[in-house]
């Protein structure tokens, strides 16, 4: 396999240490194999394989991850829209998310739901190398309560859409047990509500405590993951007390569940989604009118929810970025926009954002031994960023900024000089 030097990076390591100057990185095939100064090439490469890249003080930094992705979520006024959608437009629009995601310099990403088994499909086939796309994370249809905000229909309309209904103990087992069966990496409960529906609020816990560790005890007797909705308080304290490993939204708990959180911050990570909060508040208004925008509450929610994040994550509880894009306010390609929220309105400064998207999305990534960090051993998931993220975050929304994109040691995009390490002898 090929190798690729990276020279005069300005790095920023994913660890949280202070930036470095000057520094090259050498990656041989898929894995980071020296970082230094004036690296020379090792002798045991042909330096005529040896593909040079003078970065001339670009940002290098490790690829990102998206932890609340929904790629069959595809320009969605409504919630109903993604349930009528054909599931054969849905995969190709999914497939067009998957290698939009990877393009915006995230090379990982965690589902949090999607319809059928398009996932799990795209999953496997960017394994094999046969579309372009992050490593993911497969999810499946939402596992929900009857009248939860995700089961929008009249009673006598049944839609086999982004949701299984599933009432009761026994019945979450048995949709939990078959979203396994096709193949999902992790499933997704819907414990709370969701305030955009006015039958089924934010505020409103719609499973049970016995519900939700019914879903946890059938994932992980087989070694998979939870990911739930939750923004009500009681709906986090289920998830804490079930042992749900990935905590969405969170925004409405009170002392006694944020004290819970706290004590077991290394069991589970929290995804805030806060640029649909945002999104929705800035342009929501144009597509559903000020009065169906304020009636959600999503302006005092949003307020509720800076304000757990901003103690959650000085506490040291790992809070990531992810944020329900897919809907036409909140587009696809947009995914950047969650660490200038964690900067600007949650207080992180831009070296904690960036630890959230890289360090922390190795370890919610399930690869922290491979992923996330830029160090020796780890698989070169690797962006070159034209202009400092920790001056301006929000210059890692400007794709044209995203100068290489590597995953896995292999191009997503370069727009780059490529040299030889050292010319073809003259034939
Ligand atoms: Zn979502």
């Amino acid at each position: 396999m090929g190798a690729k030097l990276l020279r005069n990076g300005f790095l920023i390591d994913g660890t949280g240490k202070e930036p470095l100057r000057g520094i090259d990185v050498l990656i041989e095939g898929n894995k980071i194999t020296q970082i230094g100064v004036n690296l020379e090439i090792p002798s045991r490469l042909n330096p005529y394989d040896v593909e040079v890249i003078d970065l001339d003080g670009k940002v290098i930094m490790p690829g990102m991850t998206e932890a609340h992705t929904h790629l069959t979520w595809d320009n969605a006024l409504y919630i109903q829209d993604i349930d009528f959608k054909p599931i054969e437009e849905t995969m190709v629009a999914a497939i067009r998310n998957a290698e939009t995601l990877v393009k915006s310099g995230f090379t990982s990403s965690v589902s949090a739901a999607a319809r059928g088994r398009v996932d799990i499909a795209i999953r496997d086939a960017i394994n094999r190398g046969e579309l372009i796309g992050p490593r993911l994370l497969a999810n499946g249809a939402e596992v929900s309560a009857s009248g939860s905000f995700v089961d929008l229909h009249p009673n006598h309309v049944r839609v086999h859409g982004l949701a299984i209904l599933s009432d009761g103990e026994d019945a979450v087992r048995k949709t939990v047990r078959s979203l396994f069966k096709e193949g999902a990496d992790l499933v997704k409960i819907n414990v709370s509500g969701e305030s955009l529906t006015p039958h089924a609020r934010g505020e409103m816990t719609l499973y049970t405590d016995k519900e939700v560790r019914a879903a946890v005890e059938e994932a992980h007797a087989r070694g998979k993951r939870v990911y739930t909705h939750a923004r009500s308080s009681d709906s986090v304290k289920y998830c804490i007390q079930a042992g749900v490993d990935i905590i969405g939204h969170a925004d409405f708990i009170n002392d006694e569940v944020f004290e819970m959180l706290v004590e077991n911050k290394e069991r589970h990570f929290v995804v805030p989604g806060l640029n649909w909060l945002v999104s929705t508040l800035e342009d929501g208004a144009k597509y559903f009118g000020q009065e169906a925008i304020d009636a959600t509450g999503y302006k005092e929610g949003l307020e509720i929810a800076l304000f757990n994040m901003n103690r959650l994550h000085k506490a040291g509880v790992r809070v990531l970025p992810g944020g329900d894009y897919g809907f036409k306010w909140c587009p696809h390609g947009g995914y950047a926009r969650d660490l200038e929220h964690f900067v600007k309105l949650v207080g992180m400064t831009p070296m904690e954002a960036i630890v959230s998207a890289t360090k922390y999305g190795g370890q919610i990534m399930e690869m922290e031994d491979r992923i996330g960090t830029i160090e020796v051993g780890k698989l070169a998931d690797i962006l070159v960023v034209d202009g400092d993220p920790l001056k301006d975050i929000s210059i890692l929304q400007d794709h044209s900024k995203l100068k290489v994109i590597l995953k896995d040691g292999e191009y997503i995009v370069n727009t780059l000089a490529v040299k030889r390490s050292a010319e073809s002898p003259v034939a």
